[in-house]
């Protein structure tokens, strides 16, 4: 039997997040490419910043058929959020010469680099990273290194970087919600043993 769900936030009902999601203007524009494997996961950050921001879409595939057409919306450059050799930090300068189109993949490391891969259009992409980025709060999944951020923690701190005359804190609300619920479920001695 499986519960019922938020159809919205994908929360089971007695703990949707809806509530606590904002609805943000940017300049920026985001669109998340989330790889198939994320999106039933209990911890789905990049839905969480689709939903919170107004000026943003959330695709989910492993190959992204009308990619060209989500990545020329008029008026933006067209940007990756991903390490590379050639990437660049973000700065507020960045947007100066126009706003951004934030193109962000949604996965796992492996699962980031193998949409990178299936969608050559997107590799091909000039690529941006996060300078200056905050420790993550996002204790309960393993990350790839210290520094490694989720989804939502990433766009709100490149978002932030960008346009640093608003505020994006309130896309973290939902998160810490569900990380203090997360922590709350497995019992504190569990998180001391695994996280600490
Ligand atoms: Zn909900």
């Amino acid at each position: 039997m499986s519960r019922a769900r938020c159809e919205r936030c994908l929360r089971p009902e007695n703990h949707c997040l809806c509530a606590l999601i904002p609805q943000l203007d940017s300049r920026t524009r985001v669109l998340i490419l989330q790889h198939p494997s994320e999106v039933n996961h209990a911890l789905n950050t990049a839905r969480l910043a689709a939903l919170g921001l107004n000026n943003a879409q959330l695709e989910v595939a492993e190959i992204f058929d009308h990619l060209e057409t989500l990545l020329n919306v008029p008026g933006y450059q067209a940007r990756l959020l991903f390490p590379g050799e050639e990437a660049t930090a973000l700065t507020p300068q960045a947007a100066e010469t126009g706003p951004m189109l934030l193109v962000v993949p949604d996965g796992t490391w492996r699962k980031a680099r193998k949409l990178l891969h299936l969608n050559p259009l997107l590799a091909s992409l000039p690529r941006v990273t996060l300078e200056n980025a905050p420790v993550s709060r996002y204790r309960l999944r393993k990350a790839p290194g210290p520094d490694a951020l989720s989804t939502l923690e990433a766009i709100t701190h490149a978002l932030q970087t960008l346009e640093p005359d608003r505020s994006f804190d309130a896309l973290l609300q939902p998160f810490d919600a569900l990380i203090e619920g997360q922590i709350a479920a497995m019992g504190e001695e569990t998180f001391r043993r695994n996280h600490a």
